[in-house]
């Protein structure tokens, strides 16, 4: 089996399109040597010895050892170096690289093949002492971090120590003499930490790098990463050997990394930033200030490579150029500068916020580059959903304390918190947190999680707080030097000294980078430009219709603007809620007798219809689907004492009366009770005045406003045929009431909720009853599981931590059990009625993955909540693609 892969000298034996074997990194060097670009040789050993080794209690495969020594002679043999040789030593970089890109999660080291012969070599080979020094101090502090796992700050310290010694802020001012006695005090300290020497061996050094990259794939940052990014484990990483370019050789060199466009906003402008005399992490750990790499990407404050470095500039961006059409898709590059010659380390498709996404996609139409059906794939439909969220309101009065980058748009409002895990805790009792940090890590990861909003007082718009906050479409602001922040006494200062703590509430503009005191309101997004553009494609392409699940006309609006084609459901007991109803409500319930409960009847009918008139007038003619009353009749009743008392009182009736009704209406299981269909069966009169209000409203506007209404009737929790023979044929004599009442021509359809498993069972008989079906697959996941969601989080969260359940079944449809029934109950409705109408109005209607199911089995429509409409059509649009 071949397990090592060479590339160098403008030949290698991966490619691009290797990535699941070579990794994202691997792939993408092999590629970019192929295609001419400037590329240090090395050599990648495949994902699958990762997978081996830990298949086999973390051996290597039989062979993987001659295969490395072959491919290591290779690269001496080009770079014209041997690898521990003291005349002419070669350094190479060790570097892991997984399938999917995973920045900052996995280890590297740098400088590897050096110790106290080699250095001599590199001395006499460089001319540069310092230079020497700085990449043997490097490469132990990296060793004794990643492969002996010693914690960061040990040698650290030591480095800090040094620099306050010498009177000096920065690395770069320490001199070789300083930098040489640094590594004996940090093998001394190696010693003294890790009770064994530092290894001179080169070989050794190399198989612990390897080792470590390979142990670093189940290193508990990196399982957090994969989980929040749905990445297998099994996919392995795998190793990168890699010569080694240096761009701390001396003010000639530089190192950093840059986007082929504007990760935050999508602007077709070549952006990044770099570090002169500075290698490998400077740049995105936040070390130095870097400084921009053109004129017009930087405020003015530092010089750019584009006046330092004219010439690697001008290179840089033919190269860029050249990636991008290669790709045909935006880059996120890492170069380095050694004596004025330019060398690409890495490049993938660059990670961005959904503005951009949106925004290189459309403009990558317009440019050529690629199709609008590839420009709709290249969105990710769950990305969306951070366009539609809200952004500061701009004539809200703002007091602004700071101002950083903008490294991630949007806005957030919490409590400062200083800790990740103190943000974790924050957000479990459901408090809204911002973190403030000097710089992230990536232990940091799940703080940034639950925060609303990132804030950290070094590190540019490559650092690793703005990458990852990109990612996940978080709000941040990076590099905001104008905050003093105080680990120790929890709290921050702005510039004018003014103390901000923990708990204290600030705001953050992700797009302007400016921090304010308070909170400060939002306002929601618009959706035209680039953004419309791309639905208009997304909307030639899909089948499936996209509805919302609305109750007031105010969602119905907002589902609109989001292009809702029709309410797929509309819940009728939110409406029993309101404060002008609640009272006659309650008397229904509490009314003694049919008389009683129709006199109550009569005063909500009014309000009923006034809903409906809302609803229909706001929709326009789009299809309405209303549910009827499902909630057992005690939840609009009080429960506790004191409620019941002061209900009592305004009701004018006794409080044991009150409470006894209570009791009486008390269910051990409610989810399984007396709700749904069975409360229009017990109590016709309630369905009967709910079909009158639909009716009336539809018919009054058909009759004065002219409008073209076809209602849609839908009864709930259906499990027998019989039910819905009687509550249809109760719905139909109300309804043929009305419509002779009124003397108009308005049809309606009367259908039921898929619910229960019994229902999508015998769904060809219940069809014969059914103008439609909606698939209510929230009750349905609950009943098919036998699960009631409010009790689920008790052990779900284990559940899908463990992968008992790849995923939460009330997130994402559960296809090969709940989605199973949802099919049989369309070939069985399609079987009795070609026609039947098919939709879905869970939870899952706005969830990619379940859209396109619901594609796939052919359902007509999906109904989801209005934020996730445009979701909901974007999945659509991929799902025939
Ligand atoms: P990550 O995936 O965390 O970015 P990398 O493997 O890309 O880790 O390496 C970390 C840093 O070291 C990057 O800035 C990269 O450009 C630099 N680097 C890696 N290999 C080399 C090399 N052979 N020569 C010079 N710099 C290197
Ligand atoms: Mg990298
Ligand atoms: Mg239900």
């Amino acid at each position: 089996v071949k397990y090592v892969y060479f590339f160098g000298g403008g030949t290698a034996e991966g490619s691009g399109a290797m990535k699941n074997l070579l990794g994202g990194k691997g792939a993408n060097l092999a590629e970019m040597t192929a295609i001419g670009l400037p590329v240090p040789a090395g050599f990648t050993i495949t994902t699958e010895v990762c997978t081996e080794f830990y298949k086999n209690n973390r051996q290597y495969p039989a062979g993987l050892k001659e295969q490395v020594e072959e491919k290591l002679r290779q690269v001496e043999a080009l770079m014209d170096k041997k690898f521990g040789d003291p005349a002419c030593p070669l350094l190479v970089s060790v570097r892991s690289g997984a399938r999917a890109s995973m920045p900052g999660m996995m280890d590297t080291v740098l400088n590897l093949g050096l110790n106290d012969q080699t250095v001599q070599g590199i001395i006499r080979q460089s001319g540069d002492e310092r230079f020497a020094y700085d990449s043997y101090r490097r490469f132990i502090q990296m060793y004794s971090n990643v492969v002996k796992g010693l914690d960061g700050d040990v040698l650290e310290d030591l480095l800090e120590q040094m620099k306050e010694h010498r009177g000096v802020e920065e690395d770069t001012a320490l001199t070789a003499a300083d930098l040489k006695e640094l590594v004996t005090l940090f093998k001394n300290r190696y010693r003294e930490e890790l009770g064994e020497a530092f290894p001179e061996d080169p070989q050794e050094q190399l198989w612990g790098a390897i080792g470590a990259v390979f142990g670093s794939w189940m290193n508990p940052r990196a399982i957090t990463y994969r989980k929040l990014n749905n990445i297998p484990a099994d996919w392995g990483t795998a190793v990168n050997v890699q010569s080694m370019v240096f761009g701390n050789m001396g003010n000639d060199c530089a190192t950093g990394v840059a986007f082929t466009r504007n990760p935050s906003t999508g602007e077709n402008l070549f952006f990044g930033e770099f570090l002169v005399n500075a290698q490998g992490e400077d740049v995105v750990a936040g070390i130095r200030t870097p400084q921009p790499i053109n004129k017009a990407g930087g405020d003015g404050s530092l010089p750019s490579m584009e006046e330092v470095m004219p010439q690697s500039y001008t290179q840089l961006m033919e190269i860029q150029q050249k990636l991008e059409k290669h790709y045909r898709d935006m880059q996120d590059i890492e170069f380095t500068i050694e004596k004025g010659r330019l060398f690409m380390l890495q490049t993938r498709n660059g990670k961005r916020t959904a503005r951009a996404a949106v925004k290189i996609a459309v403009d990558m139409v317009h440019e050529g580059l690629i199709s609008e059906q590839e420009a709709v794939l290249r969105i990710a439909p769950e990305q969306l959903d951070q366009l539609l969220h809200p952004s500061l309101d701009p004539k809200a009065p703002k007091q602004i304390i700071a101002k950083g980058l903008p490294a991630s748009p949007g806005a957030a409002s919490g409590e400062v918190v200083f800790c990740a895990d103190e943000a974790e805790q924050a957000k479990a009792q459901g408090r809204k947190v911002i973190l403030v940090r000097i710089e992230t890590s990536p232990e940091d990861i799940h703080g940034m999680h639950a925060a609303q909003g990132i804030l950290t007082a070094r590190g540019g718009m490559t650092s690793h707080a703005a990458v990852v906050a990109r990612g996940m479409g978080k709000c941040c602001v990076s590099g905001c030097g104008d905050i003093k922040i105080s680990y120790d006494k929890q709290q921050f200062t702005d510039k004018s000294g003014k103390v901000y703590n923990k708990g204290d509430i600030i705001t953050l503009d992700g797009s302007s980078g400016e921090v304010m005191a308070g909170l400060v309101p939002t306002v929601q997004p618009e959706l035209t430009g680039d953004f419309s553009e791309l639905m208009t494609w997304v909307d030639g392409l899909r089948r499936l219709k996209v509805r919302t699940n609305a109750d007031t006309p105010a969602d119905a609006a907002v589902a609109r603007q989001f292009g809702a084609e029709g309410i797929g459901l509309c819940r009728t007991e939110h409406m029993f809620f309101d404060a002008d109803r609640i009272m006659a409500v309650r008397e229904m319930i509490l009314a003694e007798d049919l008389e009683g409960r129709l006199a109550a009847l009569n005063k909500i009918m009014p309000m009923q219809k006034g809903d409906f008139l809302g609803l229909f007038r706001e929709m326009k003619g789009l299809p309405v689907t209303i549910r009827l009353l499902d909630p057992p009749l005690h939840e609009f009743l009080p429960h506790g004492d004191k409620e019941l008392q002061e209900l009592a009182a305004v009701m004018g009736v006794a409080v044991d009366r009150l409470k006894h009704k209570v009791e009486f209406l008390h269910e051990f299981n409610p989810m399984l009770g007396h709700r749904g269909c069975r409360l229009g069966v017990t109590y016709p009169e309630v369905y009967d005045m709910q079909v009158r209000a639909i009716m009336e409203a539809a018919c009054e506007l058909v009759k004065n406003e002219g409008y073209d209404i076809v209602p849609e009737i839908m009864i709930p929790l259906i499990a027998e045929v019989k039910e819905l023979e009687i509550l249809r044929a109760n719905a139909v004599r109300v309804a043929d009431e009305v419509i002779a009442q009124y003397g108009v021509k308005v049809s309606y359809l009367v259908g039921t909720m898929i619910e229960l498993p019994r229902a999508a069972l015998t769904a060809d008989r219940i069809a014969e009853q059914a103008e439609f079906f909606s698939f209510g697959t929230n009750d349905l996941t609950q009943t098919t599981y036998g699960l009631s969601r409010d009790d689920a989080g008790k052990f779900l969260p284990l559940y899908v931590e463990r992968e008992i359940f790849p995923q939460d079944p009330f997130v994402a449809l559960d296809q090969s059990g709940v989605g199973q029934l949802v099919r049989m109950g369309c070939e069985k409705g399609r079987q009795t009625r070609p026609n039947i109408k098919l939709g879905i109005c869970g939870e899952h209607g706005g969830e990619a993955s379940s859209v396109i199911f619901c594609h796939n089995i052919g359902l007509d429509y999906v109904s989801c909540s209005p934020y996730r409409v445009p979701i909901a059509r974007l999945a659509a649009a991929h799902a025939v693609l």
